[in-house]
């Protein structure tokens, strides 16, 4: 990897060399998982590179490309399975700086990569009265172009599915690894082709998203005696057609009352917790299903003051892997899982057989028209053997494991090539630079994904060093 002649070629393109910078920017939420902060806490790019444009792009991917350097695309690094670290260095492209918004008319927004999520959800709501239709709960500081290739889901997805649903990403630009690199516009069923990609099928520079009409949604805690009556009242929730809602998902005690320190007056840790956002017209729905549930609303926040709202935190950071977060902080020992729960019986046989080990905390989001149960259960973590028998015993019931303690693409999804994926990346990225090691089946077609064992990318550096 020769660095220096790079460096001469990118001149007047914003590089950063200093370490400490390459160690922050190397990194992302990794550590919520003890395997990979076991198998990643030395990975380190060589080089920061911050584009301001797609010629800029375009001139580092063309320099990459003709010095065989690796590249991986980064936007504020808050993905958590390693997804935007160098595993074997080279270039850290950081995105950030391409944040402008291009345009947002109708139902739609132009955006560069760089934008960060809230900030491309104000500028709608101000121009067009409109608002993203899916987000991260780090909208806050997450990337448009990073939740995009390393996300999945998230508020909004109750009622818009997931990012891959078709019709919520509308477009992508992409600029291709080559000795020429080309740009890209990819629509319609093309766009799958980076939607979770991890960028390893090419430079995600523009995106196109479908939006939705903004609303001033209301944050709702209701507090049920038993885990089951708060799992069965989300449920009639997410299948009431009628009810405008953000963000829906449930936790069984004590996991509520332990993580969301702010709200503990208002509940006991005996009590499971449905939390949601709501549309002002869905409020006197849900409060009247929520006492026929035999559920209690301890807190809604158009009921409290602002000084008392600013002091609690949002229920958009309370859920999805705000959740693990809250819980980490007080409990170094907890990790998390994600599943998929195909019902209830058998989320109650996982429960049966696991207890508290595997507080439980399911977001219900649509999925092919239907509400589903997307677990993101917390894991009280003893050794790496047992981790592998919680999933065992997930999959023995029926449900299905999106293993978030991998680095690859597949193994963290479905456990088998992707061909849409493959193909891409042989046409956009010949040479393999695009994030290497995340795509098994590029690294090693010959994979047997049913073998029970990880993938361990040679190229990870430390693995070199050890060989
Ligand atoms: C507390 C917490 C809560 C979270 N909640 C959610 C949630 O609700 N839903 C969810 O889906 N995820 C969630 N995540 C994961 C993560 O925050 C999101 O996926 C986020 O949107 C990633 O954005 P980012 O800008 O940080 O991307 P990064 O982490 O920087 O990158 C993510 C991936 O995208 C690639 N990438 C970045 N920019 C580009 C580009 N322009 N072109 C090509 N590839 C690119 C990177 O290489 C990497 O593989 C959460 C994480 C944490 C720590």
């Amino acid at each position: 990897m020769d660095l220096s002649a790079l460096i001469k070629d990118l001149e007047g393109v914003e590089l950063e060399t200093e370490a400490s910078v390459l160690r922050r920017k190397s990194r992302d939420y990794f550590w919520y998982s003890p395997v990979l902060k076991r198998l990643l806490q030395d990975v380190m790019g060589d080089l920061v590179v911050c584009p301001r444009d797609e010629t800029e792009v375009v001139r580092v991917l063309r320099a990459c490309h003709a010095h065989r350097v690796p590249v991986t695309p980064r936007g504020a690094g808050t993905g958590n399975y390693g997804q935007a670290m160098p595993l074997s260095g080279g270039v850290v492209l950081d995105l950030h700086r391409m944040d402008g918004i291009a345009s947002t008319s109708g139902s739609r927004v132009v955006t560069g990569p760089g934008a960060v999520v809230a900030a491309v959800d104000a500028a709608l709501r101000k121009a067009a009265g409109q608002a993203l239709r899916i987000a991260p709960s780090t909208a806050a500081t997450a990337t448009v172009g990073g939740f995009v290739a390393g996300g999945s889901g998230g508020l909004g997805s109750v009622r818009w599915g997931g990012l891959r649903a078709a019709g919520n990403v509308l477009g992508a630009r992409v600029v291709t690894c080559e000795a020429e690199p080309r740009v890209l516009e990819l629509r319609g069923d093309d766009v799958m082709k980076v939607i979770h990609a991890y960028g390893t099928t090419g430079v995600v520079t523009e995106l196109e998203l479908a939006t939705t009409e903004a609303h001033d949604w209301v944050d709702v805690l209701i507090a049920l005696e038993h885990w089951t009556d708060a799992a069965r009242l989300a449920q009639q929730f997410a299948e009431s057609d009628g009810l405008l809602l953000n963000e829906l998902a449930f936790f069984a005690a004590p996991l509520p009352h332990d993580a969301f320190t702010a709200f503990q007056p208002a509940f006991r840790r005996e009590q499971s917790l449905v939390v949601l956002m709501a549309a002002p017209s869905a409020l006197e729905a849900v409060q009247a299903m929520a006492r026929r549930a035999g559920g209690e609303v301890v807190y809604r926040a158009d009921r409290v003051s602002p000084e008392v709202r600013a002091r609690l935190p949002p229920v958009a950071e309370l859920g999805w892997n705000h959740t693990t977060l809250r819980a980490l902080q007080l409990d170094r020992r907890i990790t998390y899982l994600q599943t998929r729960y195909p019902d209830l019986p058998a989320l109650e046989r996982v429960r049966a057989r696991l207890g508290d080990e595997l507080p439980m905390h399911v977001e219900l989001m649509r999925s092919n028209g239907m509400p589903s149960m997307g677990g993101l259960p917390l894991v009280r973590f003893t050794t790496e053997q047992r981790l592998q028998e919680i999933m065992q015993i997930h999959e023995d019931e029926g449900c299905a494991v999106f293993n978030p303690h991998v680095y690859t693409l597949e193994e963290g999804g479905w456990r088998r090539p992707d061909p849409l994926l493959l193909d891409f990346k042989r046409q956009a990225d010949p040479l393999g630079l695009l994030n290497p090691g995340k795509m098994v089946a590029w690294e090693r077609p010959d994979f047997d994904f049913g073998s029970g064992r990880s993938f361990v990318f040679p190229g990870l550096r430390g693995v070199e060093a050890a060989a």
